[in-house]
């Protein structure tokens, strides 16, 4: 009964979707139970499941609870979850990349250090030098050459691969050295809890004890009194044994909100250096050393358009390279630059996504009766100023532009400029109606 349901569903959507989704994604999917009203799904893989609860989830729920009176909620695991990295749904030619996905997934849940992420493996550009060389000249003294080392720098850029490839090249010529991973989340859990159960000193033995610490997302530390207490006075007992402490952020310590003045100018005392959004020659340098590494043999204009077409974060350049081929090998056919036109189309999903930062920047104006030079200057009346953020906002969640790209087409302004005005966007999108009404009405005129 239940399982008709599913068929049903998966009907409706094939003739919605393309043949190739439907061939890689949809038809794997297998039904497994309906327990009053929880309908279970399994999936082979991560990728599959991913990619169905990025492009597909809404439509499924949306057919589920108009096909069945008792929907409650939908469920979709990936089978063999708990099973080693390989699958037997995928070609020799992937496996390799569905091991190393499966294994980066366990190394970052268990938050150890992920021994792909080495120098070695992490190319180099104009756009990460400098952290690169700060990253090695760190590895090679820990404790003495640059600390903390702080990284700070947009998504999906390298941050999290750089600092374990200094854990990494330590534990190779040191293994017994004591190290530490931890997401700042994680650290400030580990808090909370060792105050309810009273272990405190464990926690602060923890981490006191290390010789290098690694912390992730460092911004996290936002508002946080408490932890950034507690930090501070590991960070402390680090510092004053020589002992090396490595922070990775999305911004600048002084953009942290916030953030205590004592731990901004402690983060000041190494150094602080920065990851830019890699330009056309590194995206380049990095899909096709990606390709390399994985033994693809992939034509030159299929990744130069790889490299055109995906602009914002290596993750992303990373991710399409993956989906592409394999998608091209599900259908049987070559990788070229036409299929991986058609096909990266068919990934960023349905809704438009091509729209010029001129049109944005021209109908944000239009909508608030200003010049589109106020919006490029950087006057700071409040009438500019809030339309200015509107459209960093929608270049950013819309366009998918990185930080310094929204500056760049902002006239030059900073990239933490964006960064802050994109995050109070998105807080007073839930704080005010009228602004949810502005970006709605905005995005209405931006379709026509
Ligand atoms: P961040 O921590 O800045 O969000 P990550 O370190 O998680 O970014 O990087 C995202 C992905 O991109 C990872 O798989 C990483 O290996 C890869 N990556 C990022 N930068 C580079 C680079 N310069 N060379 C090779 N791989 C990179
Ligand atoms: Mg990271």
């Amino acid at each position: 009964m239940s399982s008709t349901i599913w068929q049903q569903v998966v009907e409706k959507l094939e003739a919605k979707i393309s043949r190739p989704n439907y061939v890689t994604w949809l038809k794997p999917v297998k039904f497994l139970s309906n327990d009053g009203g929880i309908f279970n799904l399994s999936v082979p893989n991560y990728y599959a499941k991913e990619w169905l609860d990025k492009n597909l989830k809404t439509e499924i729920i949306s057919l589920l609870s108009e096909l069945s009176k008792d929907f409650k909620q939908l469920n979709i695991v990936i089978r063999d979850a708990g099973a080693k990295a390989t699958n037997e749904d995928l070609p020799p030619l992937l496996q390799t990349i569905s091991e190393e996905a499966a294994q980066n997934e366990q190394t970052e849940e268990n938050e150890t250090i992920n021994r792909n992420y080495t120098f070695n493996s992490f190319i180099v550009g104009n756009n990460n030098r400098l952290a690169f060389a700060a990253a090695e000249a760190v590895a090679q003294k820990p404790g003495t050459t640059y600390n903390p080392l702080f990284i700070y720098g947009g998504v999906g850029l390298g941050k999290t691969h750089l600092m374990h490839a200094v854990a990494n090249e330590i534990i190779k010529s040191n293994p017994k050295k004591k190290i530490i991973y931890t997401s700042c989340e994680t650290f400030t859990g580990e808090f909370i809890h060792s105050i309810q159960n009273k272990t405190i000193n464990d926690f602060k033995k923890k981490y006191r004890t290390v010789d290098v610490l690694l912390i992730d997302d460092i911004q996290f530390l936002s508002n946080k009194e408490g932890t950034q207490e507690e930090f501070f006075h590991t960070f402390n007992a680090l510092h004053q044994t020589n002992r090396q402490i490595i922070v990775t952020s999305d911004r600048v310590p002084k953009e942290i909100n916030n953030l205590e003045d004592r731990l901004v100018s402690r983060f000041g005392w190494g150094m602080i250096a920065d990851i830019q959004t890699p330009n056309f020659e590194n995206r380049m340098a990095i899909i096709s050393a990606k390709a390399m590494e994985r033994g693809l043999t992939i034509p030159d204009e299929v990744l130069s358009y790889i490299a055109t077409a995906i602009t914002s974060n290596v993750r992303e350049l990373e991710g399409s390279l993956t989906k592409l081929v394999m998608a091209a090998h599900v259908e049987g056919i070559e990788l070229t630059k036409e299929f991986a036109a058609r096909t990266l189309k068919e990934f960023s999903g349905q809704k438009e996504t091509n729209i010029s930062s001129r049109k944005v920047i021209k109908v944000v104006a239009e909508y608030f009766g200003i010049n589109t030079a106020d919006i490029l200057g950087s006057k700071r009346l409040k009438e500019l100023v809030y339309p200015r953020q509107i459209v960093m906002y929608i270049l950013r969640e819309r366009c998918k532009l990185s930080y310094p790209q929204i500056g760049e087409v902002l006239s030059g302004k900073d990239h933490t400029t964006i960064m802050y005005g994109v995050n109070k966007m998105e807080q007073q999108i839930k704080k005010s109606a009228q602004t949810e009404e502005d970006i709605k009405n905005i995005n209405k005129e931006l379709e026509l």
